[in-house]
């Protein structure tokens, strides 16, 4: 039934990127849009509660799926993934940390687009370097003060729930017990959206400052209202970040692959199609292999995380692998389509200014090192 349901959205998505997302992305791209109707169109389609359990309205898919709905997203629009990823990532965590009361008053929300969802993880001076996170929240008699900001905010204005990553407790030792999360509101009071940021690539998205000056919010906005699990709330939430951030890359290599392939037959230098070049061969073996490989490692951690498994080990390499991947093929790409791939008639420049942000997003490639490099260690693989 699960099964069913799977490959129905999977289609369904397919035909929206034919239909619906081809022929604006250039447009909304350039000039930096949010893609409002988009969001609307995939509301309706039900992708704002993939991840939600049907009882509380969502679809309740799989990550083998969800990964499977980022990729295809990403070919038609990264920044589409975008609109999504964090979102995602929230509901995960008010679905596996939130109280009942939390999940019955939010998820049904999220679940329709009625509510959409953000992260506020970074802070300008902070974010790979998570434990040393400023914002705090004060504990008052009727619910908690923050004080702070968050920095590259993904749906900063047009998201209306944040799961917030706070300190709690400055003192405490080990830091990261001194974190907690809570649920802020788009109309808390003293919540306020600061800059939006202009961006290289990850167009039309909104990635902004988020400002708590005095914000009140109530005690029950606490995530599970228990303080001090935050940062292990979070740290989970991350891993089912990093599926997501290492089905994009596969997403957008594998269309700049696939125009490669395309415009490789077209082509003519010296009497032949450039496909009948070998150098140009070598690329798209290259191009074809490593895509394969990074979907392979995505498949692999969604399907541990699909049955129950920690994957921050498994999580950590796709997201490394693919994304590493994805720069490089986008480059190829690029080679192959000589000059043209250069200019803004065609998407290849667009994948090309997408691609770092699958590197750096969702902890950068440096910390998934240190990341795997520890869980090696520990497991002994
Ligand atoms: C478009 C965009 C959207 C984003 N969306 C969100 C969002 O929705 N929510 C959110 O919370 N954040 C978001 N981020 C923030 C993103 O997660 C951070 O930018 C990222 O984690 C890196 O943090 P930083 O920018 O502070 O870099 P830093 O942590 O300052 O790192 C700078 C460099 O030092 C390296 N480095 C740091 N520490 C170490 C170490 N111990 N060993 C080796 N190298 C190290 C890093 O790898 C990097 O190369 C977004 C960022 C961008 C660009």
């Amino acid at each position: 039934m699960k099964e069913e349901l799977s490959k129905q959205i999977l289609n369904t998505v397919k035909q929206f990127i034919k239909t619906d997302v081809a022929p604006v992305v250039k447009n909304l791209e350039d000039k930096d849009i949010y893609p409002n109707e988009l969001a609307d169109k995939m509301a309706e389609l039900g992708l704002f509660g993939i991840n939600i359990s049907q009882e509380h309205g969502g679809l309740g898919l799989n990550y083998t799926t969800l990964a499977q709905i980022f990729t295809e997203l990403s070919r038609g629009w990264m920044s589409l993934a975008g609109i999504l990823g964090t979102h995602t990532l929230a509901c995960y965590m008010i679905q596996n940390y939130g109280t009942d009361n939390q999940k019955k008053v939010y998820l049904p929300k999220l679940a329709t687009g009625e509510m959409r969802a953000g992260l506020g993880l970074t802070e300008s001076h902070s974010g790979s370097d998570v434990q040393n996170i400023k914002t705090f929240a004060k504990k008052k008699s009727e619910g908690y003060e923050i004080n702070g900001s968050k920095m590259f905010i993904t749906n900063g204005s047009q998201g209306n729930l944040f799961i917030l990553i706070s300190k709690t407790n400055l003192n405490s030792d080990p830091k990261y017990k001194g974190i907690s999360c809570f649920i802020i509101e788009g109309t808390d009071k003293g919540f306020s959206v600061g800059q939006k940021l202009d961006k290289l690539g990850y167009r039309g998205v909104d990635t902004c400052e988020l400002l708590f000056e005095d914000c009140e919010i109530p005690l029950t906005r606490l995530l599970g209202e228990v303080e001090g699990n935050g940062f292990r709330q979070v740290m989970d939430g991350l891993e089912t970040g990093r599926i997501n951030v290492a089905a994009r890359s596969v997403g957008v290599a594998k269309e700049a692959l696939k125009l490669s392939i395309d415009y490789s037959r077209k082509r003519e230098t010296f009497d032949k199609p450039i496909k009948d070049h070998q150098m140009i061969q070598s690329m798209i073996a290259t191009m074809a292999t490593k895509i394969k490989a990074a979907e392979l490692l995505v498949n692999d951690a969604a399907e541990l995380k699909d049955n129950g498994l920690r994957v921050d080990l498994e999580s950590g390499m796709a997201k490394l692998f693919a994304s590493e991947i994805c720069q490089e093929v986008c480059l190829d790409a690029m080679r192959i389509h000589g000059g043209y791939g250069y200019t803004k008639d065609l998407p290849i420049e667009r994948f090309y200014r997408d691609s770092p942000l699958m590197i750096i997003g969702e902890g950068t490639n440096e910390i998934m090192k240190l990341l795997i490099a520890k869980r090696v260690y520990e497991t002994n693989f």
